[in-house]
């Protein structure tokens, strides 16, 4: 089972800016509203993500290790309609396959914190505030031929920072910081959600609030120029929604690194997609040049599956040509709105 657990573990996790990926996607499915990720170079000798969300009760530590343990899904019908990050309950069994990993948790009506040792299975009471801290140590130490293929610790950094921002990038309600070596390398603060002794918002008046939520965000991460620089898409044809905002043309780079897509909430890279949000800027931008945007699509989950890969980056539409559609001309639209 070991062996089976590696060879999974393969196919899940490829570097340290994996693991981080797969351990924010829990902690946000934990319902945490601040999350904290600590790495030493680059992740490889130790990732801690630390979280404010459910916990997991002592008795269900060991468990949660387990390959397709997960408390996330529990028929086939849930597969096709799944709407949490995680559901295939292989991350923890493949992470702590190929590294030294504890788990230290603690539900809020638990009296205290339990600490489990993968490894050992050694189960201990600690202490902990509610909330979740997955400690990954010295990630691939038994299988060198996939450690040597690791790149600078700073690649592996940029990496898993990368991760982090794309998890940040559509959860504006939650906090996000990253510390390397000790050192704080990025905080996007979370935009708090209304009081509750405050009147209560219509929906109108909510859709605002979110979308302002979203704009800082956006400008916490992709700079404070972009929210000038770009235009609101917000576009709807079909079964599909298009929202978020296109950069334009002059905020256009010479690398693809700051082109989001999403799809639910889910960020993915995709075809499709890319290749309409190109499309939509082929008169306006030339030569090599790379727009910068980021698209959120809604669409019936039905509709979607994002079970094709185990990393869960990439999807596939039952109508890809109706998706194409609704980028393509949602981002064509923003661009061509007269501007104020
Ligand atoms: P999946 O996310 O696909 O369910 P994982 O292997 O990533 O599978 O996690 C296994 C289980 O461990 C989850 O279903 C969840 O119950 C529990 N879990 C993992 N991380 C956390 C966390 N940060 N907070 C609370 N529960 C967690
Ligand atoms: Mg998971």
């Amino acid at each position: 089972d070991e062996l089976v657990s590696q060879i999974a573990a393969g196919e899940v996790v490829e570097r340290p800016a994996s693991v981080v990926r797969e351990l924010v996607d829990n902690a946000l499915d934990a319902g945490a509203t601040s999350i904290t990720v600590r790495l030493l170079a680059g992740g490889v000798r130790l990732i801690t993500v630390e979280d404010d969300g459910c916990g997991i009760p002592r008795e269900e530590l060991a468990i949660a290790l387990r390959r397709h343990a997960t408390s996330k899904i529990r028929n086939l019908h849930d597969l096709e309609s799944v709407a949490t990050m995680g559901f295939r309950g292989e991350a923890l069994a493949a992470i702590a396959s190929v590294s030294e990993m504890s788990v230290l948790s603690r539900p809020a009506q638990q009296e205290g914190a339990y600490l489990l040792d993968a490894r050992s299975g050694e189960l201990r009471p600690a202490a902990r505030n509610p909330g979740t801290t997955m400690e990954v140590k010295e990630l691939f130490f038994s299988t060198p031929a996939r450690r040597k293929f690791l790149k600078t610790d700073a690649t592996e950094l940029a990496h898993c920072v990368e991760a982090v921002r794309r998890h940040a990038l559509t959860r504006p309600g939650v906090g996000f910081a990253i510390w390397h070596e000790g050192k704080l390398v990025e905080q996007w603060r979370a935009t708090l959600p209304p009081r509750s002794d405050e009147a209560q918002p219509d929906n109108a008046a909510l859709q605002q609030l979110e979308q302002r939520a979203m704009d800082k965000r956006l400008a916490d991460v992709l700079g404070p120029d972009f929210l000038e620089q770009s235009i609101v898409v917000n576009y709807q044809a079909g079964h599909v929604q298009v929202r978020g905002r296109a950069g334009l043309p002059d905020a256009a780079r010479s690398r693809a690194d700051q082109q989001f897509c999403y799809v639910n909430g889910r960020f993915v890279r995709d075809k499709v997609l890319t290749h309409a949000a190109r499309a939509a800027y082929e008169d306006v931008l030339h030569g090599h040049r790379q727009p910068v945007y980021a698209l959120y699509i809604s669409i019936d989950p039905m509709r979607v599956d994002v079970n094709v890969h185990p990393t869960k980056i990439e999807v596939r539409f039952r109508d890809s040509r109706e998706v194409h559609q609704a980028v393509l001309h949602g981002v064509e639209n923003a661009l061509a709105a007269p501007r104020a």
